[in-house]
């Protein structure tokens, strides 16, 4: 018989619970939470709903959606992937419906169904679960693995383990991750991935709720850009096209204190395509106003507010705009210039870039490659997922390799 600890009450923590239960019955399982509560951001995840996982099936477009891990994930995908979420929870009556963005949600579009589910497999397969035990020391003694907890806030407690799955999650301040570091790992230091654009007075705010469907959002003088979906906030911008800019040039923004140069491209299109476009609309549409002739079936009331930036929105017809308007205006629709100065969280959907050091773990088995029984699952690794339920996917993954191995 096998003595297994899971430190952590969470998504990864379960799922591998679950499943290391359901294939060994004789091992002794137990996932130790430090809280009161299982599950917690499950149950808020999604808005209520969680977003369980991606209909992206093939595994290179799949980790596309990583910003970190997605070389380590591939593997891990091999081996469970969405088809396999999918089909996890259907096999225990939790079917998933897929909205036209391709995120997966349960059909009640509840995530207490997901918790549901989770708990009564835990029963099933008899899976222990202990709340109030925070895992304060991880140690290798003579083989084993030596956990020294705090129970209840007070009792202090050694546990003795043939193999331990650290799914605590991220945090987001490093000295949080100190009991790891202590086992030897490296932690890359914990910052923010996933947020919104702060534009501070600026007009474009006022627009707010209007969004357009295929922007590019760039990053002055650096490669970072990122095309799709832009919505203007009372704040700034979010939409998918920042968001994922927000996590791949995570760490040049916190370099940079969250102050930063943005670019829009309105219409996604290259400079000369608008440059003619825009020659074209002059040419055919001379006698009418700019303003009554948004061709590029921007919102309205964004097309008047970039016409104005280019001091285009005056009663005359286009016959009578300057070629030095007309290139004012086509610098607007290509590359309309805002200083971002700050982030907002993405609806407190918190998730961190940063955790363990991807080469200290062997994403064979999601066994540590510094201690021999240790294993990891979930955010605490240094791996993060755009929104759209990627994050929970990896969760689902390496949990169940983990799982596997054991
Ligand atoms: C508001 C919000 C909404 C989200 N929505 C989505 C979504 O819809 N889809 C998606 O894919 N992702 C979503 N995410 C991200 C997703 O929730 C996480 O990626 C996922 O929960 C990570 O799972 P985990 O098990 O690794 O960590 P967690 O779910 O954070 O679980 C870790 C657990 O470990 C416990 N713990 C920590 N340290 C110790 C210790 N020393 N001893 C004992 N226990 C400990 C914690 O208390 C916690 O319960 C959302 C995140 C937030 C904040």
């Amino acid at each position: 018989m096998k003595r297994v600890y899971v430190i952590g009450g969470g998504a990864a923590g379960f799922f591998c619970a679950i499943n290391l239960a359901k294939k060994n019955p004789s091992y002794k399982i137990t996932i130790l939470e430090k809280t009161t509560k299982l599950l917690s951001k499950v149950l808020i995840s999604g808005g209520g709903r969680c977003n369980v996982t991606n209909q992206c099936f093939e595994i290179s477009d799949l980790i596309k959606n990583y910003p970190r891990g997605s070389k380590e994930l591939r593997s891990v995908f091999s081996k469970f992937a969405p088809q396999d979420t999918i089909d996890w929870f259907e096999q225990r009556n939790v079917k998933l419906h897929a909205e036209v963005d391709k995120r997966m949600f349960p059909v009640s579009n509840n995530s207490q169904t997901i918790i549901d589910c989770f708990l009564d497999e835990a029963k099933k397969y008899g899976v222990a679960i202990q709340t109030k035990a925070d895992v304060r020391e991880i140690k290798n003694q003579d083989g084993k693995i030596v956990l020294s907890i705090i129970v209840n806030d007070t009792n202090a407690k050694d546990l003795i383990a043939d193999a331990v799955v650290v799914t605590t999650g991220g945090f987001n301040q490093e000295k949080a991750y100190g009991f790891l570091q202590a086992t030897g790992h490296t932690i890359v230091k914990p910052l923010p991935s996933l947020f919104t654009f702060n534009i501070p007075n600026n007009d474009i705010t006022q627009l707010m709720g209007l969004s357009v469907p295929n922007a590019k959002v760039k990053v002055v003088s650096t490669n970072y850009m990122f095309e799709g979906p832009l919505l203007i906030t009372h704040w700034g911008f979010s939409g998918p096209a920042v968001l994922k800019l927000s996590a791949y040039a995570a760490e040049y923004f916190h370099q940079k204190s969250y102050e930063s140069q943005i670019n829009v491209n309105w219409l996604n299109k290259e400079y000369e395509e608008i440059k003619h476009a825009v020659e074209q609309l002059q040419k055919q549409q001379y006698k009418s106003l700019p303003k009554n002739t948004n061709v590029f079936v921007l919102p309205k009331r964004l097309w008047e507010h970039l016409l104005i930036k280019a001091d285009l929105n005056n009663d005359k017809p286009w016959s009578e705009i300057t070629k030095k308007s007309i290139n004012k205006l086509v610098e607007v629709l290509f590359a309309d210039a805002y200083t971002m100065r700050g982030k907002t969280t993405f609806k407190e959907e918190f998730v961190t870039c940063g955790g363990i050091e991807l080469k200290e773990i062997d994403f064979k088995t999601m066994q540590s490659k510094k201690m021999t029984g240790l294993y990891f699952a979930g955010e605490v690794i240094n791996i993060d997922g755009i929104t759209g339920g990627f994050n929970f996917q990896a969760a689902w993954s390496t949990a169940w390799l983990a799982a596997n191995s054991i």
